[in-house]
């Protein structure tokens, strides 16, 4: 089980490389992020062990019940959808949150980042397939509400996150791209917009192809979930 991981963390990173190379992004910095949902802390210290120290969470229980088990040198995001009465649970152990899909949500991130004296690094989500199913903003509201978001002392837009619709990803990762690209060129005072976060295991390639720098990937390294 171990050794797979290891196995599946190289193809992956070979892959990414080679994509790097086809798609003229060497000078950029791409992480591969490791998404934990289901897995035991063992398998997820193992790919810690083999440099993948980046990690995704989704659940706010199942996280707060592992996270005393994981290694130290592991930076969490987390990635899933969050109410904002959850927040006060995950505020001072992760580094961004990248599942910010409303004002009120932000507007209690940065309540309780200020009281705990931080500074906490988040993304929107940005529903780009207009999906009845899914989260996140439609992407005609991101400028307004990133507008929004810079408003806040202690919340820092870094960027975007998202997942496309199953059928014919690439589209949606372009518009995506455009969206990004217009939105780190307004140059929004207290944003830092670098972050473009897309891709899974199933389309992580379109997704680099398309600008993306954090790749989630779970089941290409861990396996498939039951
Ligand atoms: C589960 C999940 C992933 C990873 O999905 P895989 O298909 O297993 O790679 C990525 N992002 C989010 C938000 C997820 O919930």
């Amino acid at each position: 089980m171990l050794n797979s991981i290891s196995e599946n963390i190289k193809k992956i990173s070979f892959k990414l490389e080679e994509a790097r190379i086809k798609y003229n992004r060497e000078n950029d910095n791409i992480r591969i992020m490791a998404v934990t949902k289901t897995v035991s802390p063992d398998r997820i210290n193992h790919a810690v062990e083999q440099g993948l120290n980046l990690l995704g969470e989704n659940r706010v229980q199942e996280y707060l019940d592992k996270k005393s088990s994981y290694l130290p040198t592991a930076e969490v995001h987390f990635i899933g959808h969050l109410q904002s009465n959850k927040v006060k649970y995950i505020i001072n152990s992760v580094k961004m949150i990248h599942s910010v899909d409303s004002i009120k949500l932000a507007e209690e991130i940065n309540r309780l980042a200020a009281s705990h004296g931080l500074t906490m690094d988040i993304l929107a989500e940005v529903n780009i397939g207009g999906e009845t199913s899914k989260s996140g903003l439609p992407p005609e509201q991101i400028l307004d509400f990133a507008y929004n978001i810079a408003k806040f002392d202690n919340l820092r837009l870094c960027g975007l996150m998202t997942i496309p619709p199953p059928d014919n990803p690439e589209h949606y990762f372009e518009k995506m791209f455009r969206l990004y690209d217009d939105l780190r060129s307004e140059r929004i005072n207290n944003t830092a917009i670098s972050i473009l976060s897309m891709g899974m295991s199933s389309d992580y390639i379109e997704a680099i192809k398309h600008g993306s720098n954090i790749v989630r990937i779970g089941s290409g390294i861990f396996g498939a979930r039951n």
